[in-house]
């Protein structure tokens, strides 16, 4: 026991350094808690801490509404996924998968290494004013640091089978699940069409960071209402809401 939740918060620090390139003194962020509801919501995150200013005065955040790309280019997005071992954490804000080295994106050419996977409910981002019943958001890095999150939105459909073998292996709140004789392919969960939204904003947690690339493919994927409410059993609503776009545009990749 002692080991594993070691682990979580091994992992609970690494994950938060991946997020505070260029931010030193964000490290003490890592003990103040933040929530979706109660006192420690959304409209507080700004307030919990000096770390989290951005929250609060940041001018590019996320998620937004997207309507109306105002530009449109050719889709240019490669994906370079390998298998790997399953890690499911449950941090107590989501459920996320950490991804093994050696899996990449490659987005206008710049080349970015899959770190992890992880669940909101519902939609952060909303399409066309529309939200979706949840959304997955594959983080990566590039070697200099910037991160490009690549979003899924997750309709009622089918079944994911991927997403079966993650909610079969669901850790209590602070714990790992390590199933390393089972491996995953996150290319499990890309739609077929490959068209996506761009813009540029930032983590939709706490401390709110800038400087993200998002990319948002225009088709969902499929999962099951019952795999929906598997995660609305754990995470009743784990969505930041959204934010203002400001003088920032969207561009359409088809
Ligand atoms: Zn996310």
């Amino acid at each position: 026991m002692m080991t594993r939740l070691f682990r979580v918060f091994a992992i609970a620090i690494s994950s938060f350094l991946l997020f505070s390139i260029n931010l030193p003194s964000a490290l003490a962020a890592q003990t103040i808690n933040w929530s979706y509801g109660g006192t420690e919501n959304p409209t507080q995150w700004g307030h919990l801490s000096k770390d989290f200013a951005l929250c609060e005065l940041g001018k590019a955040q996320s998620p937004i509404n997207i309507s109306e790309a105002a530009n449109s280019s050719p889709a240019n997005i490669n994906f370079d996924y390998k298998p790997s071992p399953l890690e499911v954490v449950n941090n107590g804000h989501t459920i996320q998968v950490n991804y093994a080295e050696g899996s990449k994106v490659t987005i206008e050419g710049n080349e970015y290494a899959l770190l992890q996977f992880h669940f909101h409910t519902p939609s952060e981002h909303y399409i066309n004013g529309q939200a979706s019943p949840m959304e997955m958001h594959l983080v990566h890095r590039d070697q200099s640091g910037h991160l490009a999150v690549v979003a899924v939105m997750l309709s009622e459909g089918m079944s994911n089978s991927l997403v079966s073998q993650v909610w079969e292996h669901l850790p209590a709140y602070g714990e790992v699940s390590n199933v390393g004789n089972l491996l995953i392919n996150a290319v499990d969960l890309l739609p077929s069409k490959r068209s996506y939204f761009s813009y540029d904003g930032s983590l939709t947690t706490p401390p709110c960071s800038e400087g993200v690339s998002w990319n948002i493919f225009t088709e969902p994927v499929k999962v099951s209402k019952e795999q929906i409410e598997k995660f609305a059993q754990i995470f009743r609503v784990d969505a930041r809401p959204l934010q203002p776009l400001n003088n920032r545009t969207t561009q359409l990749h088809n």
